[in-house]
C-alpha cells in the first residue's frame, strides 16, 4: 500500500509537469508553403537587359552571349 501511494504521487506530479509544457501539436505545425510553391511555378521569371537594365519576363527576353537583352538592337550593341 506504501508503493501504491509512491506511484500515485509520481504520476500526479508526471501529469502536472506535462501539462505545464506547451502543447506539442500547436508548435509542430506543417507550414502552408505547399500551395505557394505550386503557385510559384506560374510566375514568370524576370530578367535584367545586359544594355539598358529594363526589367522583362524572361520568355520575352533575347539571349545573348553575356546575359538577356530587352531587344535585338541591344543584344546587337553588347557585342553578342
Ligand atoms: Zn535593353
Amino acid at each position: 500500500m506504501k508503493y501504491l501511494l509512491v506511484i500515485l504521487l509520481v504520476l500526479v506530479v508526471f501529469w502536472i509537469w506535462r501539462r505545464g509544457r506547451p502543447s506539442p501539436k500547436k508548435a509542430a505545425q506543417p507550414g502552408r508553403s505547399q500551395g505557394k510553391s505550386s503557385e510559384g511555378k506560374e510566375i514568370t521569371e524576370v530578367v535584367a537587359c545586359g544594355v539598358c537594365h529594363v526589367h522583362l519576363p524572361k520568355s520575352e527576353a533575347l539571349i545573348g552571349r553575356d546575359g538577356f537583352y530587352c531587344s535585338e538592337a541591344h543584344r546587337r550593341e553588347a557585342g553578342a
